[in-house]
């Protein structure tokens, strides 16, 4: 693996899908037809899957990715639970539209004043997405609470009435501290969300060191926020070097997208959009790949031909 260290300048690589046979994105078809395939994805590995979507460095797309990850899933005909474990800084309910219909949290499911199926919010759009906030916005973390009271959730909702999620996400809060400790100790897999810049990627890298301590050993990244216009400039970092850098299995590429803003601030995540956007269109693939535990490879393409001339692509 290169150091992070070594970075100089970026190449001049991006990327491209393993399976790149789909419809081009014209078409007013529905979603599920412009996806790459058209049957539904074999669910892999024992359930419920419990993921962490965690980063290291804040804002760079971790929350973004469980809203649209977990309702891609719903979509995909999968049940799931996201955790927001953003105790301080709680905003998935924002970024889902639910921030109205979250009355009761797990602190209070521990207290006793509530029972666990009504801190649960069942999403009107997809009823087999749920989710469940730790806490109210701005509260401290309680005291107490760590990693063993998210093992006794985890179990608790496995064993629901109606029967245990096919996933539970973990949306992780920024940074190593108890937090973070406290969102991976249930998990036994990770997605790692990135962007391909120095600082992201060093805090990436230190979260993967951390995770593989604590035996979560399937690792996977998102690369967010790619500009293939920025990486022919050779002003960012391509996808292929990214993961030469951390070494990860990649689970799916997200261009800048500022439909992912909009939609951000509609509260409604850009994986239901009609027409869908592009970044909505990576996701429900990253969820595709998430779900058969399946991986995409960042390969090494063409520069752009200078204006100069034809033959100069290759070398002239
Ligand atoms: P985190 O949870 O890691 O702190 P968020 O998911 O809250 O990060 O995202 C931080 C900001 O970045 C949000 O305003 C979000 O809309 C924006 N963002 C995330 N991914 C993209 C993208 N692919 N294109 C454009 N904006 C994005
Ligand atoms: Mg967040």
């Amino acid at each position: 693996m290169m150091s992070l260290h070594t970075i100089t300048k970026p190449s001049t690589f991006h990327f491209l899908p393993k399976k790149p046979s789909r419809k081009p994105l014209k078409t007013l078809a529905p979603i599920h037809s412009l996806l790459q395939y058209n049957r539904k994805p074999q669910l892999s590995g024992e359930t419920p899957r419990v993921v962490v979507i965690t980063s290291g460095k804040g804002g760079v797309g971790k929350t973004t990715t469980t809203a649209n990850i977990g309702l891609s899933l719903a979509r995909l005909g999968f049940s799931a639970v996201a955790i927001d474990a953003d105790v301080g800084l709680r905003n998935l309910d924002l970024l889902l539209g639910l921030e109205n219909r979250v009355n009761y949290t797990v602190v209070e499911v521990l207290n006793g004043d509530c029972r666990l199926d009504q801190a649960l919010v069942r999403d009107k759009r997809w009823s087999n997405f749920e989710l469940l906030c730790i806490s109210k916005p701005r509260s401290k973390l309680p005291l107490g609470f760590g990693g063993k009271a998210l093992i006794w959730l985890v179990e608790a909702l496995k064993n629901r009435e109606e029967g245990a999620p096919d996933f539970i996400l973990i949306d992780c809060p920024a940074g190593i501290d108890a937090g973070f400790i406290t969102a991976i100790t249930p998990a036994n897999e990770a997605v790692l969300v990135t962007t391909p810049d120095i600082t992201s990627l060093r805090d990436a890298d230190r979260v993967t060191g951390l995770l593989e301590c604590d035996g979560i050993r399937d690792i996977k990244m998102i690369v967010n926020r790619v500009r293939t216009d920025m990486i022919r400039g050779e002003d960012m970092m391509s996808v292929l070097d990214v993961q030469e850098m951390l070494g990860l299995p990649l689970l799916g590429v997200i261009p800048e997208d500022s439909e992912v803003i909009r939609s951000t601030n509609r509260g409604y995540p850009l994986v239901l959009n009609k027409p869908p956007a592009l970044a909505g269109l990576a996701f429900e693939q990253a969820a595709w790949r998430l779900v058969e535990q399946d991986s995409m490879k960042a390969v090494m393409v063409e520069e752009e031909p200078k204006k100069r001339g034809f033959f100069s692509f290759f070398g002239g």
